[in-house]
């Protein structure tokens, strides 16, 4: 993929790019009172939800096309772009029809193939920034196929948004960030802008200065921030809503880290991590020939490969013991975890060749 800046004339390079506004437009007094001051406070684009998607019916469900009436009163008067989330061919054509600059595709709808097939569709032939919002899901190459999707239909005005992924466990979060996948993203997709979404991640106003520095220490794009002029009473997404003010404190608050060059000790640093990584990997390599001849004699010995015993105990005390070394036990887990696994998968080719059964066994 080719991908084209997302930048509207007048908009510079600088990060973070800010877009801001309510999670949704409620009446035309909030939607510009908060525009106003969010113009005032140097935001150039503004957002808000016209159609909300709810999880039960009943709830508030967006006040639809009188809102985009606002938002061209938006533009008019402070002269901020103005982005919305579309979900629907309607939603596009509507979006068009009122002069809006930027549209996002939301979280639900990128899970939706069709859907967002729909909005690809509905898009070919329009020259116009569109942002796609990470699936709920934690599904990196459903986020993927939608660009594809969209890049397919002429769109090449592309950008991320970065806004967490659900998960049934508890915890400080209301959507899991995993910065591995939009990192992931970004290693594919170098020129692919990503946005993060602070507000949809933590759900929760106090969290929302911390994760922004998270995005911007990883060296994203922008933040797509959710700003009411009075938060408690918002329509929608309460919790996680700041005022104008409180926004600009965050943003001034953020410390941006631009250098790319890298100094004399870097390089001495990553020659290190080059000769580490090399060792890690002689190593291991070792382990698995170690590996490979317990599969041998196992098969002389007549025993299955799995010692489920011996396996836990490994993690047990490996695990103990990398805490004791400053790293954490899941990041312990999940590497030997896959040690384990590739040592099963080496001892099963063993096996199989013995059986006289050619088939490979293959990788996961
Ligand atoms: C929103 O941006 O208000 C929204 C509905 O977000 P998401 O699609 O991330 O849930
Ligand atoms: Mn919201």
């Amino acid at each position: 993929m080719k991908i084209q800046s997302i930048l509207l004339p007048g908009l510079d390079e600088q990060r973070p790019l800010i877009i801001s506004g309510p999670c949704s437009a409620e009446t035309e007094e909030q939607v510009m009172e908060t525009a106003k001051e969010l113009a005032a406070n140097g935001v150039k684009i503004f957002r808000a939800g016209v159609w909300k998607p709810r999880t039960k019916p009943g709830g508030f469900e967006g006040v639809g096309i009188p809102a985009l009436k606002w938002l061209q009163h938006v533009k008019k008067e402070t002269g901020m772009y103005v982005a919305i989330e579309v979900a629907t061919e309607k939603h596009v054509y509507e979006a068009l029809k009122h002069g809006i600059d930027m549209l996002w595709i939301g979280a639900r709808t990128t899970a939706n193939p069709f859907a967002v097939q729909e909005i690809a569709d509905t898009l070919q032939g329009v020259d116009m920034p569109i942002l796609i919002k990470n699936p709920v899901n934690a599904d990196l190459e459903l986020w993927v196929g939608a660009f594809e999707r969209l890049y397919n239909a002429g769109i090449t005005r592309l950008g991320a948004i970065h806004r967490g992924f659900s998960s049934s466990d508890k915890n400080i979060y209301r959507n899991m960030p995993q910065w591995h996948i939009p990192i992931e993203l970004k290693r594919r997709y170098p020129d692919l802008p990503i946005i993060c979404d602070p507000s949809h991640i933590g759900g929760s106003r106090k969290l929302i200065k911390t994760i922004s520095q998270q995005a911007m220490d990883l060296n994203f794009k922008g933040l797509i921030i959710e700003t009411h002029r009075n938060p408690d009473e918002a329509w929608s997404d309460k919790d996680q809503q700041v005022t104008p003010a409180e926004l600009k404190k965050i943003i001034e608050s953020l410390v941006i880290r631009e250098t790319t060059q890298s100094t004399e000790d870097l390089s001495d640093l990553r020659k290190q991590i080059d000769e580490i990584d090399n060792s890690l990997l002689e190593l291991l390599s070792k382990r698995m020939r170690v590996s490979r001849e317990i599969g041998t004699y196992k098969i002389e010995h007549n025993m299955p490969i799995l010692q489920t015993v011996r396996y836990d105990e490994i993690l047990t005390t490996r695990i103990q013991q990398a805490e004791k070394m400053d790293m954490s036990g899941g990041f312990a887990k999940k590497f030997l975890e896959a040690v384990h696994e590739e040592s099963v998968r080496q001892q099963m080719v063993i096996m199989n060749v013995e059986n006289g059964n050619q088939n490979v066994v293959k990788e996961e």
